[in-house]
């Protein structure tokens, strides 16, 4: 028999729960197939064509082909599926509006059919999002109940990988394409230069960094984990993202290092497991409601006064905005694919607070742009600072740059290491140039508006404009 694993984001095999399945069967082909995308995800694109090298090669030395297809999964699965005289289909659930209609439609297909058997696992959430119920029994709008009653069950082990008994060299197809044939990085940019020198992509990588992690910065996380200079988080969202780890196997290893180090109820580690379970908060929003990449979930911001504002927002993505911390933090973003968490909340309270750009834009710029990018985490955390999520930010919580840089970047280190043109000026300005004097910004070689830009917006009267847009949606 041929069972065949449908990977998606799902890239790994360990705690692969339908890969461990399709290894039971008999012989094990797995797809990995292109559909057609309608948001553009660049650095994210890079690292899935590395990914996928990686997993490629993990598969073929357990006796596992990996076929990559293009198009529409509906249509070119069953297609393969005939063409192999599969027997069986497997895959891990997803949680988006697309990607569940496909899977429907193609459990439907074989719903009825006598030989193949079609069958989805839950492998890329601790909980399904319809597991984890309020007393109403519906789901939870708000984080620190939900986390409550989620640490409250438990969730099942990670399932171990073993390999099939029957082993593939090599499939033959005529549906069947090259990596490459997905175009994923664009080979005429040298942009994706820079990625390479910051991450390790694949499964390996990611148990290392967890390892590294616990073993160094997990004591201390929930204190430093704000301050952008210090490298004190896991940087696991890409792999998380990816499936290259599963959130189960991760909690799996913080519990069993918890019990060693006799540190239960540790605060730090604490913190930690909540910000991974604010992923699964943000994948019951995906899944709960309709378009949360592009739909406020408040719905009174159907009719809030954006302004669309191309200058803002060209000076926004490319990091020139005149407020040094938004800036630095969105030249790592280009630089790196990544951002830190604080930084993230600073950069996009300015675009959608004080510039009053509607926060799709931002969330398509970091969807471009972050090798995390995922539609869950990225739409409900835009939507949070934007004051339109479930429990977000509320509307007067405008975030302000400056005392945000001088508490989480006191000494302008983070400030200083993006923004090379800044290096000079005394830490009491480093957040504020245009408050130095004409004297100290000499001596620091910077000419406001031509070394550096002054700031695009007042932040004192952009955020009382903010505050009476805000006012107009709270009064509604
Ligand atoms: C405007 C904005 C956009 C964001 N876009 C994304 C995105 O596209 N992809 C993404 O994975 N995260 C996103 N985040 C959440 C968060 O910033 C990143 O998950 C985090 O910075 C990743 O770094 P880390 O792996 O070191 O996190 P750690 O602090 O080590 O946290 C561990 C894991 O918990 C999860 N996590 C942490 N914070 C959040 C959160 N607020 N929401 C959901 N999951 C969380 C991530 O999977 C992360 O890897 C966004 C946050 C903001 C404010």
């Amino acid at each position: 028999m041929t069972a065949i694993i449908w990977l998606r984001n799902d890239l790994r095999l360990e705690d692969n729960p339908a890969l461990n399945t399709a290894c039971q069967i008999g012989e094990v082909l797995a797809v990995y197939v292109r559909e057609p995308q309608s948001q553009q995800t660049q650095a994210r694109d890079w690292w899935l064509h590395h990914s996928l090298k990686d997993l490629e090669q993990n598969l073929t030395k357990n006796g596992i082909p990996l076929v990559y297809l293009k198009g529409d999964a509906a249509e070119i699965l069953p297609k393969f599926i005939q063409e192999q005289k599969a027997t069986h289909l497997f895959w891990n659930r997803r949680y988006d509006e697309a990607g569940i209609k496909t899977d429907t439609q193609i459990k439907d297909l074989y719903k009825d059919d006598g030989d193949v058997l079609c069958q989805s696992c839950k492998g890329n959430l601790l909980f399904e999002p319809w597991e984890i119920k309020n007393k109403q029994g519906g789901f939870f709008k708000v984080f620190t109940p939900m986390f409550k009653e989620l640490m409250t069950h438990k969730a099942p082990a990670p399932t171990p990988f073993n390999p099939p008994k029957s082993k593939r060299e090599r499939v033959q197809s005529d549906l069947n394409c090259a990596l490459d044939d997905f175009a994923l990085i664009d080979h005429s940019k040298t942009w994706h230069h820079n990625f390479e020198k910051v991450w390790q992509i694949g499964e390996a990588a990611a148990q290392q960094k967890l390892e590294a992690f616990l073993a160094e910065k997990v004591l201390e996380y929930k204190e430093r984990r704000d301050y952008p200079s210090e490298n004190a988080t896991s940087l696991l969202s890409p792999h998380l993202h990816f499936g290259e780890i599963s959130p189960r196997d991760i909690f799996e290893q913080v519990q069993a290092f918890e019990l060693a180090q006799n540190e239960q109820g540790n605060k730090n580690i604490h913190h930690f497991k909540s910000e991974v379970v604010w992923r699964e908060f943000s994948y019951q929003q995906l899944y709960f409601y309709d378009a949360i990449d592009h739909k406020a979930i408040n719905e009174k911001f159907a009719e809030f006064p954006w302004s669309e504002n191309d200058a803002y927002l060209k000076a926004w993505q490319t990091g020139q905005t005149g407020i040094p911390i938004v800036d630095a933090g969105m030249r790592e973003l280009w630089q790196t694919g990544t951002l830190h968490n604080r930084v993230r909340m600073i950069v996009a309270s300015l675009l959608t607070k004080n510039m009053l750009i509607p926060w799709q834009e931002g969330a398509k710029w970091f969807m471009d742009t972050l090798v995390d990018a995922d539609e869950a985490a990225n739409s409900a955390s835009w939507q949070w600072v934007a004051g339109c999520g479930l429990d977000a930010a509320p509307y007067f919580r405008i975030f302000n740059p400056v005392t945000q840089g001088e508490r989480f970047d006191e000494n302008g280190e983070y400030v200083k290491k993006w923004l090379p043109e800044l290096q000079d000026l005394d830490k009491k300005y480093i957040h504020k140039p245009w408050e130095a004097s004409v004297f100290d910004l000499k001596l620091a070689n910077i000419e406001l508006g031509k070394t550096y830009p002054k700031p695009i917006v007042n932040l004192k009267t952009s955020r009382e404009k903010a505050l009476e847009a805000y006012n107009h949606v709270k009064n509604q």
